[in-house]
């Protein structure tokens, strides 16, 4: 196999910073595991703005499209809020997510045990979790027609439509499958095939490519309204769990506030199989650029870890990588190192986020 081509797009605000310690990982896998990448960097957002005058120039748009993976800092920033909407940083990251196609937003909730006293739930019901979304996200009662705001009769009425197609829906069970194999083999769909039609054909057809291709992983169903409150009480149930763009909207907010900082919060988008099977790709911290904190060196770069981590398993087939990289900030954490975000109690000095890359490459 050729060596796997990696995009890596920092972007703007705390992005830089926190990929810089990214690429210090990068250069341990070939120095340390033979792991060579073909990787490239380019701009997007703010800093693509600032040198072409779009968020994403066409160029950097095409090598997007070939590449394996493509991994993302964050972009946006106070600077850029009087730009006209058509060259706001964040259509730089629209446009990459619709040419892609990225219809499976997947996000993780996963607590490392040195962190559970974090979460506002009980220890024993997070200490250990590694759940994970996978979301619907390019059609459902957001994109559905018809909508709009219309007038009937003296009064308004407010409209959206709720619209899968079987094969929007068999293409993100299929995404669900394929992570569910590469993790505890377990798909839990939800949906509310009580009172939705298109739940009724959510739950036909996700049962329809399990019985055809998939028998292998163990599938069940719950309603979204159960499934919501299942999360809540005992979350390790759940292996993958795949669910319409609402629905997940709601579910990943809620489980990934199980686990605590925003910082330690990582995300993947995937679309179709490229050639070599693999999904196209992109990986990206949940959070945003933080203005507040950017250019200080406080920002917790394992957000974007772990992104790379997510990588390194579904885009590189590495996943026995991906869980050494994992244990290796499991360990720092255990060893109580902190950045800012994770700091509650006093007397403890907050390591900066090149202090925390290095912790995390000596693990
Ligand atoms: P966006 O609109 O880009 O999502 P936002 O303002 O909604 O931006 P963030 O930029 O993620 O959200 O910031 C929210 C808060 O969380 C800020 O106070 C920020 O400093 C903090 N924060 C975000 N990411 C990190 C990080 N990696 N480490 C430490 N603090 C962070
Ligand atoms: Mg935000």
């Amino acid at each position: 196999m050729s060596t796997p081509s990696l995009l890596i797009l920092p972007g703007d605000g705390i992005g830089p910073e926190v990929m810089a310690e990214v690429v210090k990982i990068i250069d341990w896998y070939g120095d340390k595991r033979g792991l060579k990448f073909d990787v490239s960097h380019d701009l997007v957002g703010g800093a693509a703005y600032d040198k072409h005058g779009t968020p994403l120039h066409d160029d950097t748009m095409a090598r997007a499209q070939k590449a394996d993976a493509v991994l993302l800092g964050a972009v946006g920033g106070p600077k850029y809020d009087v730009l006209d909407f058509s060259v706001k940083p964040e259509r730089g990251l629209l446009r990459l997510r619709k040419e892609m196609d990225l219809y499976a937003n997947l996000r993780p909730a996963q607590c490392f045990d040195a962190l559970a006293d974090f979460s506002s739930l009980k220890k024993d019901v997070v200490a250990g979790l590694d759940i994970m979304i996978v979301r619907e996200l390019t059609s459902g009662i957001y994109f559905g027609e018809p909508r709009g705001i219309f007038k009937e009769g003296n009064e308004r009425v407010g409209v959206n439509t709720q619209r899968y197609t079987e094969s929007e829906i068999a293409r993100v069970a299929r995404s669900a499958f394929e992570l569910a194999r590469r993790r505890g083999n377990k798909v839990c769909s939800m949906e509310k095939a009580n009172v939705m039609e298109s739940g009724i054909l959510w739950r036909d057809v996700v049962t329809e490519i399990h019985q055809a291709e998939y028998a292998d992983v163990e599938l069940s169903h719950m309603y979204a309204d159960a499934g919501a409150m299942q999360l809540c009480r005992w979350p390790k149930q759940f292996d993958v769990i795949v669910t319409d763009n609402l629905f997940g909207d709601l579910l990943s907010d809620a489980a990934a506030m199980l686990t605590g900082s925003l910082g330690m919060l990582p995300s993947a988008s995937l679309g179709a199989p490229m050639e070599n099977g693999r999904p196209k790709a992109l990986y990206e911290p949940v959070h945003g650029s933080a203005p507040d904190i950017a250019g200080q060196g406080k920002a917790n770069p394992i957000a974007c870890v772990l992104s790379f981590a997510m990588a390194l398993r579904y885009s590189f087939d590495q996943g026995d990588e991906a869980t050494r990289l994992e244990n290796a900030i499991e360990k720092v954490l255990a060893d109580g190192a902190r950045t800012a975000d994770l700091l509650g109690e006093d007397g403890v000095t907050p390591l900066s986020t090149s202090q925390m890359g290095d912790a995390i490459v000596a693990a």
